[in-house]
């Protein structure tokens, strides 16, 4: 029995060989562009920044609901340029504070390695590796995320509490001119990274052009696009301004409750602490980041740059922002309900993580609940040739479904919607957009592994038949 499988896995490493040699230089990059994403792009690339401009718009005239500009319009009751005219506009004031929140931010990046790893046991800081790029390229990375988080929000509380420079619900105040702010930047970084794409590439043999003007703005053509040695698109887009912001917005959101109603109420407070771990977690484990899909597999383009700028800092607080015009004070089954949903998920989402994390970077050496871990074992290409092996662990969490830490994510992201009650659609945007974004990237990322590992993965899907949820998707 055993030599018959030994005989069959020889025979399908075979077969891997000849399908890897052909799909060689195929993972990572140069995906076709067919219509239906080229349509997606192009509805994105106009729609998304309205679609960013409705919601914050509809909160700041229309007390967040969602209908009434439409019916005001489609009745005659309201005409377009009504509502732009009511619509703040960019100011000096506002250019100021995100130029020097930007700056400020840079700053902290490049300027000031890590001392956080040097005294917080467990946490992993400092010049790091990130996984090996599609041309065989190994970057390495200074993760200081976690001392910039900490550093701006010390800065902010002691403001709050002593110093008074600004007010505490100055974002909320600026809200919409940042919003201006944060698109220029959006756009600035995106048509510099194509321009840096085609001209002066950091890695010319890890760019991807399709020949499609508009999937390589919106998809990016350079891979790890960076200025200098150290200062890193992706790491930065991502992670500052953005995630950093996250947490000061919520904090701005509660302090303009504070001041308009005397008091912040218990929906306010976990959407506060719900997200505030979720970004916590992010920061806690950004060396663990490096090796996710947005650093390991995406080009740098509009998707991330313009998303990492205006939509993730805009619509994933609408939760917060909801609350400030609509407060809401939750029964307490209510909010214990929510809070239970929130911390069940964050533990699925960060579990399922680290398993695969502690099974990766042990080389499958480790113990998952109490056993040693199952896998498939897997082999890939790059495109100079070079042969990889890999391992796809079908234990733990990841043998329940192939993408349980979405299943996580999407529990934590309906948490904080349900904490804002049932009386408007806005709040519940998050979730919605979650499971759109979690399901396609399930099938974005399944298209690339079967490209990248061929026959082996169709074992492992065979292994873990379900994508999100046992027994349904
Ligand atoms: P994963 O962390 O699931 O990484 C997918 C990659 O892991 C695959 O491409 C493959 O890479 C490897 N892999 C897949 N299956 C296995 C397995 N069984 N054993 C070992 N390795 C495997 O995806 P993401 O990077 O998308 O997500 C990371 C986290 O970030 C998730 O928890 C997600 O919920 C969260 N997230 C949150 C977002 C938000 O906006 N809030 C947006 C996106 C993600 P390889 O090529 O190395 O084999």
């Amino acid at each position: 029995m055993a030599a018959h499988q030994e005989k069959k896995l020889a025979e399908e490493r075979r077969t891997v060989q000849n399908d890897t040699k052909a799909s060689q230089g195929q993972w990572g990059r140069a995906w076709e562009v067919d219509w239906f994403s080229l349509a997606s792009i192009l509805f994105l690339l106009m729609f998304a920044p309205l679609i960013v401009y409705y919601f914050i718009m509809s909160c700041d005239q229309y007390q967040c609901s969602l209908t009434d500009p439409l019916l005001d319009l489609l009745t005659g009751n309201k005409h377009l340029s009504d509502i732009w005219n009511r619509t703040p506009m960019l100011t000096y004031r506002a250019a100021a504070i995100y130029c020097l929140w930007v700056t400020f931010q840079v700053v902290l990046y490049v300027s000031i390695p890590d001392f956080c790893h040097k005294f917080l046991p467990g946490y992993v800081g400092g010049v790091q590796e990130g996984a090996v790029t599609p041309a065989g390229v190994v970057n390495k990375y200074e993760i200081n995320g976690l001392q910039a988080w900490i550093i701006t929000h010390v800065l902010w509380f002691a403001n709050a509490s002593c110093f008074h420079f600004f007010s505490p619900p100055i974002i909320f105040d600026t809200w919409i001119p940042l919003l201006w702010c944060a698109n220029i930047l959006g756009y600035a970084v995106s048509t510099f990274a194509m321009i840096k794409g085609y001209f002066f590439p950091t890695n010319a043999k890890d760019c991807k052009f399709t020949g499609n003007f508009f999937y390589d703005y919106m998809m990016g053509i350079e891979f790890n696009p960076r200025i200098g040695k150290w200062f890193d698109f992706k790491l930065f887009f991502n992670g500052r301004p953005g995630i950093v912001a996250w947490t000061l917005i919520n904090l701005s959101f509660a302090a303009k409750q504070q001041e308009l109603y005397g008091e912040v109420t218990n929906s306010m407070i976990l959407v506060n602490v719900l997200q505030g771990i979720y970004v916590l977690d992010f920061f806690w484990n950004e060396a663990w980041y490096l090796k996710t899909i947005d650093i390991c597999h995406d080009h740098f383009g509009w998707y991330l740059g313009w998303g990492d700028c205006v939509w993730l800092p805009y619509l994933y607080t609408l939760q917060g922002l909801y609350l400030v015009y609509h407060p809401v004070q939750l029964c307490t089954a209510h909010a214990a309900g929510v809070l239970v949903l929130g911390l069940l998920g964050y533990y699925i989402f960060r579990m399922t993580n680290h398993q695969k994390d502690l099974f990766r970077r042990t080389n499958g050496n480790c113990s998952i609940w109490g056993k040693k871990p199952e896998y498939i074992e897997c082999s890939y290409t790059s495109v100079d040739g070079t042969k990889y092996y890999s391992k796809l662990m079908t234990s733990g969490f990841w043998g329940w479904a192939r993408h349980f830490n979405y299943t996580g994510d999407l529990m934590g992201s309906l948490a904080y919607c349900l904490a804002c009650g049932f009386e408007h659609i806005l709040p519940y945007f998050y979730i919605i957009y979650m499971t759109i974004l979690l399901t396609h990237r399930c099938i974005r990322d399944e298209h690339r592994c079967s490209s990248k590992y061929g026959k082996d993965w169709e074992r492992y899907t065979a292994a873990v038949p379900y994508r999100l949820l046992p027994g349904i998707f």
